[in-house]
């Protein structure tokens, strides 16, 4: 089995509701040595119909956002807390995020990422394990463990959360900019074109 193929999950049933609702298992996906891990809830529609994560709206937003720090989508790795659509879009359940953690878990470990990057509520709470007032706490950096391993969990705003709210672009971008930076990932042209305002 390649090292890939052992991050795909491939025949979970642990989350009825979720079995139910799905028509397939959304894995993660991007560079298997990607610098930054971008860590999301779940499949929506699109990503539930096309099996790859953030690929709606919110993905078009994250694009965006990453080309604005001098980034592409191919130079991150994406992945979400659980990787079922929950019915009607709603937020995965404690139980469903705790049988989906060790997948998780093993894609950060695999990965071994410079920074890990929570989109939103959800990711946040769940890997922070405490509440977290996302807006308020974009752009901290935090250490958490797993499994015993330190690692940076840097807090982000949900993308989506710039089409409800345009005051959130800002606070969106500066967390990207500041994942970029940690990681060492920006590139010239990243930089150059952030001066190009000055
Ligand atoms: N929102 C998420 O949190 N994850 C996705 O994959 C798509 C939208």
């Amino acid at each position: 089995m390649g090292e890939m193929e052992d991050l795909c999950v491939t025949d979970c049933t642990r989350c009825p509701a979720l079995v139910d609702s799905r028509s397939r298992i959304v894995n993660g996906a991007g560079p298997e040595d990607a610098d930054l891990l971008f860590v999301g809830e779940g499949p929506g529609a699109k990503e539930d119909e096309q099996g790859e994560p953030f690929v709606g709206r919110s993905g078009t937003v994250l694009d965006d956002g990453l080309r604005t720090v001098g980034l592409a989508r191919s130079d991150i790795r994406i992945t979400n807390c659980v990787r079922c659509r929950p019915p009607e879009n709603r937020d995965p359940k404690k139980d469903e995020l705790a049988n989906c953690r060790g997948y998780l878990e093993r894609e950060i470990d695999r990965l071994d990422p410079e920074v890990i990057v929570t989109l939103g509520k959800v990711p946040s709470e769940h890997l922070l394990e405490r509440s977290v007032a996302v807006t308020k706490e974009a752009g901290d950096l935090e250490e958490i463990r797993i499994d015993g391993t330190p690692r940076r969990l840097l807090i982000c705003v949900h993308p989506a959360a710039t089409l409800y709210d345009r005051s959130q672009e800002e606070t969106f971008e500066n967390a990207l900019e500041r994942a970029a930076d940690l990681a060492g990932v920006a590139d010239s042209e990243g930089g150059q074109s952030r001066l190009d305002g000055f």
